[in-house]
C-alpha cells in the first residue's frame, strides 16, 4: 500500500488565491456586465525586453544546430551568467563573490521548497509575518510546521510585522533556527535599513541561526542607502542564503529562471555538533535532483545584464512603480491608512471599520468592482489588512483609484 506524506493533508483545502478566483467567478455570474479591475494580480503584465527575447532567438538557433547545440548544462548554471550575476549584483555593490557561491535556478517558489530538503525537520521556523506565503506553506509539507490551530501553525515562530514596529520584524528573545525574511516585502512594502538588517544578522551569529534573506524586489528599491542585499552587512556570509528572482525585474514570470547564493564561509550543524558547508550539501543536493535551468533561458537571463537589457528592465520597473506611486497619492487623502507602494508595486491598505480582510475584499468587489487580495492570504498579521498590486495598466489603475475614492 502505497502512503502519502501526510504533511500535504494538513494544508487547508482551499487556499486564499483559489479562493479569490472563486469568488470573482460568482461575481462575475451575479454581475455579468460589470467591468472588473483586478488588483490582486500577482503577475507582470509587459512582455520581455526586445533585446532579451532576440538573446533567446538566438540561443534557439544555436539549439537547432548540431555544430552549436547544447545538451545538459552545469547544474548550477553556465558561468557566463553566474559571472555576469556577480559582477552586475554583487560587485557593483562591494560583495565579491565567485561563481561557485551562485546557483541558478527555475524560480524562488519551487528553490524554498527545495532548499527545506536539506534542513532537519526538528528546526525552529521563524517567519516574518506578513510574508509571501510559500515560506509557511513548504515547511507545512516538510513536517516543520506543527498542527494548524486559531490561524496559526503552532511551531512557526511568527514576527510580527505590524504598524507599531513599521512593519520590521524583530529578532526574538529565544533562538530560532532558521529565519525567513524578505526585503522590499511582499505585502506590506517594508525594507530594511542596514542597521535593522544588522540586527538580524547579529542574531544570527549569536544563535547559529540561519537566514533565508528573499530579495525578488530588490531592483524596485527607490532610494539610496537601503541594502538590496543582506551580503551589504558584515557576517552575513556566515548565517545568510540570499535568493533572487528574475520574475519581477525582467517578466520572467513565465520563463523561470532566479538564482540562490550560498556563500562558502555559510556552515550548518549535525546534530552531534559537527559543521557541514551548507554549500557543498547544496552542490551534491542540486547533483542528484536537478539538470538544470534550459540553456536558452539562461542566455535571455544573462541578457538582461547587457546595457540593452538593463535599460529595458528599467523602463518595466519604472512603469509599475510609476502606477503605485500614483495610485498612493491618489488614494493618500481618503482616510484610508496605506502602506507600502515605495519600494514595492504594492499598496498594503488599513481596513476600516474592523472588518475581516474577507469581508471587506467583497465589499470592495460588489461596492467598486476592484478585486484585491485579502491580507490574510500573507499571514496571521495581515488580517486587518488588503493588498492592491500596480502589476497592471496605468489606465486600469487610474480607473479603479477612481473607483475606489468614490467607493471610500
Ligand atoms: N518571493 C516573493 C516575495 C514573491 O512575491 C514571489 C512571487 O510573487 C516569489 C518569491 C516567487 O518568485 P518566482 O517567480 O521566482 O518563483
Amino acid at each position: 500500500m502505497a502512503l502519502v506524506n501526510e504533511n500535504f493533508l494538513e494544508l487547508p483545502q482551499e487556499n486564499v488565491f483559489a479562493s479569490i478566483r472563486g469568488e470573482v467567478e460568482k461575481f462575475k455570474v451575479i454581475r455579468p456586465s460589470n467591468n472588473l479591475i483586478d488588483l490582486s494580480v500577482n503577475d507582470v503584465i509587459h512582455s520581455l525586453g526586445t533585446h532579451v527575447a532576440e538573446s533567446m532567438r538566438l540561443a534557439v538557433d544555436e539549439m537547432a544546430h548540431t555544430e552549436t547545440f547544447h545538451g545538459y548544462g552545469p547544474e548550477q548554471g553556465y558561468v557566463f551568467l553566474r559571472e555576469a550575476i556577480i559582477k552586475n549584483d554583487f560587485n557593483s555593490r562591494g560583495i565579491h563573490l565567485t561563481p561557485e557561491e551562485i546557483f541558478v535556478n527555475d524560480g524562488i517558489k519551487s528553490e524554498i521548497g527545495n532548499i527545506g530538503e536539506i534542513l532537519g525537520t526538528d528546526n525552529a521556523v521563524g517567519v516574518a509575518d506578513p510574508i509571501y506565503p510559500i515560506y509557511v506553506e513548504s515547511n507545512v509539507v516538510s513536517g516543520r510546521a506543527g498542527v494548524f490551530r486559531g490561524g496559526h501553525w503552532s511551531n512557526v515562530n511568527y514576527l510580527e510585522c505590524v504598524e507599531s514596529n513599521g512593519f520590521v520584524p524583530q529578532p526574538p528573545n529565544r533562538p530560532v533556527d532558521v529565519v525567513y525574511l524578505c526585503s522590499p516585502n511582499n505585502p506590506t512594502g517594508m525594507v530594511f535599513s542596514k542597521s535593522s538588517l544588522k540586527k538580524w544578522v547579529d542574531y544570527a551569529l549569536k544563535n547559529n541561526t540561519l537566514i533565508l534573506f528573499d530579495a525578488t524586489y530588490e531592483a524596485y528599491i527607490q532610494s539610496p542607502g537601503i541594502p538590496h542585499s543582506i551580503y551589504e552587512i558584515r557576517g552575513a556570509k556566515k548565517v545568510a542564503i540570499e535568493l533572487r528572482s528574475f520574475s519581477r525585474t525582467a517578466g520572467f514570470t513565465g520563463l523561470r529562471c532566479g538564482y540562490t547564493v550560498i556563500p562558502n564561509e555559510l556552515q550548518v550543524q549535525t546534530l552531534d555538533g559537527r559543521s557541514i558547508s551548507m554549500n557543498s550539501l547544496w552542490n551534491y543536493r542540486q547533483r542528484i535532483r536537478f539538470n538544470g535551468v534550459s540553456y536558452v533561458t539562461q542566455c535571455a537571463a544573462a541578457a538582461i545584464y547587457t546595457s540593452e537589457g538593463k535599460m529595458e528592465v528599467r523602463k518595466a520597473i519604472d512603469y509599475y512603480m510609476k502606477n503605485v506611486m500614483m495610485m498612493r497619492r491618489e488614494l493618500s487623502n481618503t482616510g484610508i491608512r496605506l502602506f507600502g507602494g515605495e519600494h514595492v508595486p504594492y499598496l498594503w491598505l488599513r481596513i476600516p471599520h474592523q472588518h475581516s480582510a474577507w469581508e471587506y475584499f467583497r465589499m470592495m468587489l460588489y461596492g467598486a468592482h476592484v478585486v484585491c487580495t485579502p491580507g490574510i492570504a500573507f499571514g496571521p498579521n495581515g488580517e486587518g489588512y488588503v493588498r492592491l498590486s500596480a502589476f497592471a495598466g496605468r489606465a486600469d489603475c487610474e480607473e479603479a483609484v477612481a473607483r475606489l475614492k468614490e467607493w471610500f
